[in-house]
């Protein structure tokens, strides 16, 4: 059942609306189509939000809509969408315009997905040919505005907003949901983790966002998440990945830790996972879990790198000093070995990985260095392009009583003084 909530009962603030995406759907509209701001977008305007990105749902085709825009493309193969861009250079915005979709349980994708058998996805084996593919095609298949909202995760991320007559379209009880403080799955909870065992860690995610506002995750939705774990198996590693960066780089990493561990799934989600939620509570990893969290609260950017390279540290640390100690190879050979050795064990193979571990080396390496301040090899080393991720890691470092403060202080200043003081601060050392 449709429901159309007036602005008297739902109170969102226009203001908090980013006119970009106004004028999507003024455009849209005017064009003839139905269109809308939805998902979490609309789920953060009700609870108050400024959304940091906004989405927006219509029943025009991904060619109509690049039609009438000057700059839109087309993107995704999973998913058709299109990105409308304003703007340029640092101060662009995109908002992603998506065609309605059908709803399709497994079996109306499985049908859809028949034609796409062939001989080679039948050697592959037959049910996960059938699955992947019907999920691909099942993606892409236009549909009514309630089959568009049943085929979303929780209800609070169901509902769809026009900026024009500044109604709101629910039709799973979102809002209610969203005046009760309830993270709700559409449906039945067991049945959509299967559908997408992605869900299962959106389910975390969001618990985590808006516990500090007050949600709890519904019992009925929480209730198969443990035992539906074991489809996370079936998740191609590289989108596990993603979705874990989500987990700890969105601004609530502590808690969507303690998420994690409330609702039984300290282990077993994926493996890098299962080492930041042990290691938590160790100061040097908390402590650049809340640095993350605080970044992204005052809108900073933050990289994977450092928070990979500061929860995977201690163990280069422990397998450098084990070749530098035992072995009596030199520091920087020996750094070099701990870190392949580190990257084997505990990343292996993700995309994106090459860029990523490079990064991560980067700040590792530049560590020892940081020791060595006499001659020229301070001003080289503050040269570095990633000399701030570099510092900023040692900062940290220091911040836990791992190297001395002074030596922080130091590297701090030097950073921002001119040459003639730092040549002052090289002489006085020693
Ligand atoms: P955030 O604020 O973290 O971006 P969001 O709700 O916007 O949260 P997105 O991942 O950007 O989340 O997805 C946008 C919308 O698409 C969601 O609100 C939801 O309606 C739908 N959606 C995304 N992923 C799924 C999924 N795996 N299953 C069902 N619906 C999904
Ligand atoms: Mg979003």
């Amino acid at each position: 059942k449709r429901t159309e909530v007036p602005p008297s009962v739902h109170k969102i603030d226009p203001t908090l609306v980013d006119r970009r995406a106004v004028d999507v759907v003024r455009t849209l509209q005017e064009a003839g189509f139905e269109a809308y701001v939805v998902g979490g977008a609309v789920r953060d305007l009700l609870l108050g939000l400024r959304p940091k990105d906004f989405d927006v749902a219509t029943t025009a085709t991904p060619e109509q809509v690049k039609s009438l825009f000057r700059r839109a493309f087309i993107i995704g193969r999973r998913f058709r969408i299109v990105h409308v861009v304003y703007g340029r250079g640092r101060e662009h915005e995109v908002i992603e315009v998506s065609t309605f979709r059908a709803y399709m349980d497994n079996a109306a994708a499985e049908q859809v997905a028949g034609n796409e058998r062939t001989s080679k996805s039948e050697l592959a084996g037959m049910t996960h040919a059938v699955d992947s593919s019907g999920r691909v095609l099942r993606d892409n298949v236009w549909g009514p505005q309630d089959e568009d909202a049943t085929r979303r995760d929780f209800t609070v991320n169901a509902m769809y907003y026009d900026p024009q007559s500044q109604i709101v379209v629910d039709y799973h009880g979102g809002m209610k949901d969203a005046q009760k403080r309830t993270l709700r799955m559409i449906g039945d909870p067991a049945t959509r983790y299967r559908e997408d065992p992605v869900r299962i860690i959106r389910a975390v995610r969001f618990a985590a966002k808006l516990s500090a506002l007050g949600f709890s995750i519904d019992p009925k939705t929480a209730a198969p998440l443990v035992a539906s774990q074991a489809l996370l198996a079936d998740v191609p590693q590289s989108r596990m990945f993603d979705e874990m960066l989500k987990l700890l780089q969105t601004g609530h990493s502590i808690a969507s830790i303690e998420q994690l561990r409330k609702l039984g799934l300290a282990k077993g989600i994926y493996p890098l996972l299962d080492i930041v939620v042990q290691h938590a509570d160790e100061p040097f990893i908390k402590a650049a879990l809340l640095d993350t969290d605080r970044r992204v609260g005052e809108g900073k950017p933050v990289a994977p790198s450092f928070l990979l390279a500061a929860v995977l540290w201690e163990d280069v640390r422990k397998s450098w000093q084990r070749r530098t100690e035992k072995e009596r190879a030199h520091t920087v050979p020996a750094l070099h070995e701990a870190i392949d050795e580190i990257f084997d064990k505990r990343i292996g193979e993700v995309s994106g990985r090459g860029k990523l571990a490079a990064d991560m080396r980067e700040i590792w390496v530049m560590q020892p260095r940081f020791e060595k301040r006499t001659g020229s090899a301070a001003f080289g080393l503050a040269e570095q392009p990633r000399f701030r991720a570099g510092f900023d890691f040692m900062r940290l470092r220091a911040d836990i009583g791992e190297v001395d403060e002074a030596l922080a202080d130091w590297w701090q200043e030097f950073s921002t003084a001119d040459d003639l003081r730092r040549q002052d601060m090289v002489d006085q050392v020693r």
